[in-house]
């Protein structure tokens, strides 16, 4: 019915092509929408001047000439009139327009002009004429097999079909904003006879985009806030407050209003799903770790997932620690376990021995079988997804969930961006916490660093050094292996020096994190497989080269490295130019601030690090560039879920809901 087979000229093969563009249907064919448009339109030739680019149609006065210039390099000559005059026409290479074009042809032709020799030479020719107005030409993203032209044509031969095409804007919507038809708006998007209408249409296409995108997202929280499966779980205050009254320090104001809203969400019948934001080194980590307290005496299982195994390490270490006299029985999981030892871990965590079990995203693998998962908490850099969550709920858990990022973002763009999950933020620092200081340094300058390096060393300081690669195969510019080479000759013989990147295995990353962690080196030169949570509160300057190649938010996240203890911290920033952003980083220690900045002059489609990969995919709209409407979306949304389950109209979208395996 709406299958690719039955439209007009599209084989086999082609639909093979289409698909490659995930294209699976008609519907999707007639929502390819063209990548740009060009604007023809007739050039005002008595204004021209030598080398403007024009556009000229005429009649194609008498029979193309072809001039060999040499064997490889041929022009068409020809000439064309209309009111204005008479042009000569140069184009090189394309001996086909002898034959094509004949005498009295309509044509338009685009090139630059010569106007000495008053000759135009051409880059592309239409046929036919222009009007007074503005012609507009769709242009499609094309790929080899397919070309832009053959795509045009399935997609026109598509738009006259009678496709199945659901309108999901409700009516008193499309009233308010005085939509189009959809339908309307898909034929002229491909084909626009004017900017406006073309406007509107794309808005349209636009705000259903938005409308879907964010009803998902809020149809979820829904569902979830509504979860009869929610664990309900008991546990008194007074051991919680034990715990944390025992703990080396007092926690922040911030940190306390967080657990205390995560004890009452544990203990309510609400499923959680709540991101806590705070700035690199605000302490998310003891939060998670009463978090997972509370959960273990309402009696279930918490796991903690990290992203690298060395931050798996350290965080299973401190877990150790702290539960010790708690009773808390954790394990570490990570690649690194022996098959053996493991094969004994997941029979512990099945029976439930084990309370905190701490790892890499192996965590949630079918082979980890949990005795009663309670809580999964996932720290820095990954979110834990809706898809992740429906495999565990396929298991049967339902598990309650904390997020933990120190990419903070936006407040009202975490609102929408993160709109199935609450959002706390930790903002308060730990007392005696010092600002990281900044100094913006070119690579000339290189021995000012190395002294200011060394005054770090001579105080028993420790120094990470950073490079955006682990060897020179890019260019000429620092890497870890030539920055060890280079800081041997300048600090050899006064410390020692050690190096870690991706590349080398487990073990040998863990022995050098720990050296480090233990004072045994006192530089460390890494990639930035550092950048996440590690904690080494000795550490007290980092040193960043080529800073420039890194994003606003792994500097900053890098810089968290240090000045985690009470130890004036430094970060120094080295790059061959002064960008505004440096400047920037320089002057401000607030990442909540560093994400508001980047959020506006940071490029679209790269979310201060958040991948968008699993989201939605917008075929028009982009969040960035349209977060106008996205937040007159937000707001219609609200009106309208309460419409949503008390209008009979409106089952066909909750089917949709219910449908859409692609829940974002
Ligand atoms: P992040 O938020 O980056 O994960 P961490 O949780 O690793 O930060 O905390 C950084 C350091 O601060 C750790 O050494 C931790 O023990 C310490 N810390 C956390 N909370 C406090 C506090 N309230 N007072 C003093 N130190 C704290
Ligand atoms: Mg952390």
């Amino acid at each position: 019915m709406d299958s690719l087979s039955n439209v007009s000229g599209v084989g086999s093969k082609s639909i093979l092509l289409l698909n490659k563009l995930n294209i699976y249907n008609v519907y999707d064919l007639v929502t390819y929408f063209p990548k740009k448009y060009l604007f023809i339109k007739r050039s005002d030739m008595s204004n021209a001047i030598n080398g403007d680019k024009v556009i000229v149609d005429g009649v194609v006065e008498g029979q193309p000439t072809i001039i060999n210039i040499s064997t490889k390099l041929k022009k068409v000559i020809f000439r064309i009139s209309n009111n204005s005059g008479i042009y000569n026409i140069t184009a090189f290479n394309q001996v086909y327009l002898q034959k094509q074009l004949k005498f009295g042809m309509d044509v338009i032709i685009m090139g630059k002009y010569d106007k000495y020799r008053n000759t135009i030479v051409m880059s592309d020719i239409r046929y036919g004429r222009l009007g007074n107005s503005i012609r507009i030409e769709s242009i499609y993203n094309s790929i080899n097999g397919l070309s832009k032209n053959i795509i045009t044509k399935y997609i026109n031969s598509a738009l006259l079909m009678d496709y199945s095409c659901y309108d999901y804007i409700p009516d008193y919507l499309c009233f308010k904003y005085k939509f189009m038809n959809k339908r309307d708006a898909i034929n002229i998007i491909h084909n626009p006879s004017n900017i406006l209408s073309l406007k509107k249409a794309r808005q349209r296409i636009k705000y259903e985009e938005l409308f879907l995108y964010l009803l998902k997202i809020n149809y979820l929280k829904y569902i979830n806030n509504n979860d009869d499966k929610a664990i309900v779980r008991k546990f008194k205050d007074i051991d919680v407050d034990k715990f944390i009254n025992s703990l080396e320090f007092k926690l922040t104001e911030d940190q306390i209003s967080v657990v205390n809203v995560i004890k009452d969400e544990l203990r309510n019948s609400k499923r959680m799903n709540r991101l806590i934001q705070g700035d690199v080194g605000s302490g998310k980590t003891i939060v998670a770790m009463i978090s997972g307290y509370m959960n273990y005496l309402g009696g279930y299982q918490t796991a903690l997932m990290v992203p690298t195994e060395i931050l798996a390490n350290q965080h299973y270490e401190d877990a150790v620690k702290l539960f010790n006299d708690y009773g808390v029985k954790c394990c570490l999981l990570t690649s690194s376990v022996s098959k053996k030892e493991k094969e004994n871990l997941y029979k512990d965590i099945k029976e439930g021995h084990i309370d905190f079990i701490i790892g890499t995203q192996s965590l949630i693998q079918d082979c980890v079988v949990y005795s009663n998962l309670g809580l999964i908490i996932t720290d820095e850099q990954h979110r834990f997804g809706v898809k992740q969550r429906e495999t565990l709920k396929n298991k049967g858990i339902f598990p309650d969930v904390i997020s933990m990022s120190a990419t903070p973002i936006p407040r009202t763009y975490a609102l929408t961006l993160y709109g199935d999950m609450d959002v706390s933020s930790i903002k308060t620092k730990p007392i005696g916490r010092k600002d990281v200081i900044t100094y913006y340094k070119n690579n000339k300058d290189i021995m000012d660093v190395l002294r200011l390096m060394k005054k770090e060393i001579d105080k028993g300081h420790q120094i990470y050094v950073i490079a955006p690669s682990i060897d020179g195969s890019e260019n000429d510019i620092d890497n870890v292996n030539s920055l060890k080479k280079k800081m041997e000759i300048a600090f050899g013989k006064i410390c020692k020096i050690s190096s870690v990147h991706g590349k080398m295995n487990n073990d040998e990353k863990n022995k050098v994190m720990e050296d480090f962690e233990n004072g045994k080196s006192n530089i460390l030169i890494s990639t930035t497989v550092i950048e996440v949570g590690v904690n080494v509160v000795n550490a007290s300057m980092i040193v960043i080269f080529n800073a420039n190649v890194f994003g606003l938010s792994t500097l900053h996240q890098l810089r968290g490295r240090v000045g985690r203890g009470s130890i004036q911290s430094y970060c120094i920033l080295i790059s061959h130019e002064y960008q505004d952003r440096l400047k920037m980083l320089e002057k401000c220690n607030d990442g909540f601030y560093i994400s508001e900045y980047d959020f506006i002059n940071r490029g679209e489609g790269d979310l201060f690090g958040i991948k968008q990969s699993g989201d939605a995919v917008f075929k028009i709209a982009n969040i960035k560039k349209d977060y106008k409407m996205l937040l007159k979306v937000r707001e219609d949304i609200d009106e309208f879920m309460i419409k949503l389950f008390n209008d009979e109209r409106y089952k066909y979208i909750i089917d949709y809901l219910n449908d859409c395996n692609n829940l974002s």
